[in-house]
């Protein structure tokens, strides 16, 4: 019998390379340990994401900022929040994010995909992922994707991103065309971080996402035979923990102190 694929999409492996521990917590046991209180970053990330991608869904005439107001009311998250005066001043402050990207975007570019799934196989992995945004530029293919944390990110940054990495090989299979640019769209600072790969540069990434891919596989496979899953699926302590779903649930998350749920938007009150 030929193996069969690993479906994933780059947050699981993201997952995976981060913590083996975590990504047991999320996708081996079950059921899946409880998870702590949502994040007020998450929420952010989620309503912005979700406004851009209704702001593309307009006609092109009605593709203004003045569009914005009412789309970021409609999709807004709520949760994790300390209360509602810091959910105000972030809402404020993503409107204002949004007001500056969207007045310098063209309305009438179409991208290739907003939000857009692209999958691809290889000998070892059947990928999937929801990519941002697709531009079509001089006949290629560009990987956009927004980011809404506190701090800004550079070229590096979107070189080594893998799951930018595997969306531009998905991408240029399913739209038959190059796709070498990834960007990070850095809304808080209005920049762009930008990365052009190489046919080899992109294949390193789908090599190290088939090797952790092997690495998840044989660990799932011996947890199955009876191996201890504490062993196989190790805990990686470390910054991470602290915003861990999975902290209070795991013996080495215990021993850190966990970061209250609006902890990564609390800077925003202090700049507003
Ligand atoms: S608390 Fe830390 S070590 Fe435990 S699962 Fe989460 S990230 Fe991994």
């Amino acid at each position: 019998m030929p193996e069969r694929l690993f479906v994933c999409t780059p947050s699981k492996l993201g997952t995976y390379l981060d913590c083996p521990r975590r990504y047991r917590y999320s996708y081996v046991d079950r059921p899946s340990p409880q998870k702590g209180p949502p994040w007020a970053h998450n929420s952010l990330g989620a309503s912005v994401h979700t406004a851009l991608k209704n702001w593309y869904a307009l006609p092109a005439a009605r593709r203004g900022t003045e569009a914005l107001p009412t789309l970021l009311k409609s999709t807004w998250v709520r949760e994790g929040y300390r209360d509602v005066d810091q959910e105000r001043v972030t809402y404020r402050k993503a409107l204002g994010w949004l007001d500056t990207y969207v007045a310098g975007l063209d309305p009438e570019q179409e991208p290739l995909g907003v939000e857009r799934v692209v999958a691809t196989k290889t000998a070892v992995l059947a990928f999937n992922g929801r990519a941002d945004r697709i531009d079509a530029r001089d006949g290629e293919a560009v990987i956009v994707d927004y980011k809404t944390g506190r701090t800004g990110l550079d070229a590096d940054d979107a070189r080594g991103s893998q799951a930018l990495a595997l969306y531009a090989y998905a991408a240029a299979r399913v739209f038959r065309r190059p796709c070498r640019r990834v960007e990070l769209h850095h809304l808080p600072s209005g920049t762009v971080a930008a990365h052009e790969h190489t046919e080899e540069s992109l294949a390193r990434q789908v090599t190290r996402a088939e090797d952790a891919a092997r690495d998840i596989m044989a660990a799932e496979k011996a947890v199955a035979a009876g191996a201890d899953a504490d062993e196989e699926f190790p805990t990686n302590p470390g910054s991470l923990c602290g915003w861990c779903d999975f902290r209070r649930s795991c013996p080495a998350g215990a021993e850190v102190h966990g970061k209250e749920p609006w902890a990564a938007v609390e800077h925003l009150e202090r700049a507003e």
